[in-house]
């Protein structure tokens, strides 16, 4: 039987999705869109589509450009500082591992300084007090996939140009996109597979760019319409089958409030059963990465056994933390989650 699987990326993809993927590949009579030019109308046809669906999702107006890189959301980690805002320093949230990368990045390239961090307790919650004078850029990760903490207040939004990795919860809830001056996020979780990233600026942000090699500038990719060098086709398709099964689901309300209810569910076992305990700080807990542990470590070989027993898996902690994290990306199902809470309720109870 297929597991119960709760992995933090790349995401459990729904089976009405891999159907798609297998139908547009099928290339028995004719040549499927993998082996075609992308200067061709299919491929053309393919990413103006794709971007469609996003504007429209996103409720974005042309103010925007839409991107499909190479390199994931890591090779964004050098783009954002090489391109945006360069005048003035590049300012950074450290919630987590994520972010830390981010501007570890950065350093390397201008001068940037971290302006609040959540370090002082073990990135369980998300700043409250910003010290942004709203000059140069403010980069913000959404949600934090290792430690299960996310933003769920965007009011810096309004104070300057603010860039978001959102890798881990895009389009995973109804958002003022509009209000960002850049965001960027791997394909894999809930938009597809790796191979691909998405990345939305500002049209304004691009007028004044430094001149940087044209594989990191983001004014030569726009100009190329994405395809300055042959580009991530299959990862573009995936995202693609993936937007209109969201359609078909009912859209971005319908998937936020199935994903209010997974976490809801989660969160209300850990809270209710003795045998676990949530890490985050409940305001700022994610809907999209859960992380817990045993009150009791020493019964953490029984739980596993428990979880391989009952086909669930992925839902170990990141390696560099532990403990354990379960992922409800979009295309999870409910069933999932009843399934793990019921395992959970029957651990307690052993
Ligand atoms: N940012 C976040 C929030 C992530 O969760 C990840 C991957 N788990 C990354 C960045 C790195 O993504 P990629 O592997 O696409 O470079």
């Amino acid at each position: 039987m297929k597991p119960y699987n709760f992995y933090a990326g790349p995401s459990i993809l729904d089976p009405a999705v891999i159907h798609a993927a297998n139908r547009a590949l099928d290339n028995t009579n004719d040549l499927s869109i993998l082996e075609r030019s992308h200067r061709g109308k299919e491929v053309q046809t393919l990413f103006s589509q794709t971007k469609s669906m996003l504007k429209e999702l996103m409720q974005l107006s042309d103010d925007f450009e839409i991107l499909f890189l190479h390199g994931g959301a890591r090779l964004q980690n050098c783009m954002v500082p090489y391109n945006i805002c360069t005048k003035s320093s590049a300012n950074y949230i450290d919630t987590g591992t994520w972010s830390t990368k981010s501007f570890e990045e950065s350093v390397l390239i201008r001068d940037s300084k971290i302006i609040a961090s959540s370090a002082d307790k073990h990135y369980s919650y998300i700043p409250k007090e910003l010290n942004w004078d709203g000059q140069g850029y403010l980069h913000i990760t959404t949600n934090n996939t290792i430690h299960g903490t996310q933003f769920h207040n965007f009011e810096c939004t309004s104070q300057g140009v603010v860039v978001a990795d959102m890798s881990s919860d895009i389009l995973s809830r109804e958002m003022n996109f509009k209000a960002f001056g850049l965001i960027y996020a791997g394909l894999q979780k809930n938009l597809g597979t790796a191979g691909g990233t998405l990345v939305i600026i500002k049209k304004e942000l691009l007028e004044d760019l430094p001149k940087v090699p044209s594989m990191l500038n983001y004014k030569q990719h726009v100009k190329n319409d994405s395809m300055l060098n042959t580009p991530p086709v299959f990862a573009v398709l995936m995202c693609k089958l993936v937007l209109d099964w969201m359609q078909k689901e009912g859209g971005l309300t319908a998937i936020e409030n199935r994903n209010k209810l997974k976490s809801a569910l989660l969160y209300d076992a850990i809270d209710s059963l003795d045998a676990f305990e949530g890490f985050a700080q409940k305001e700022d807990r994610s809907l999209m990465n859960v992380t817990f542990k045993l009150n009791d470590s020493s019964r953490e070989e029984s739980f596993n056994l428990l979880l391989k027993q009952e086909n669930i898996i992925g839902l170990n902690g990141h390696r560099s933390k532990g403990g354990y994290r379960a992922s409800l990306y979009n295309q999870l199902p409910l069933t999932h989650v009843e399934h793990l809470v019921k395992v959970m309720r029957k651990f307690s109870q052993m």
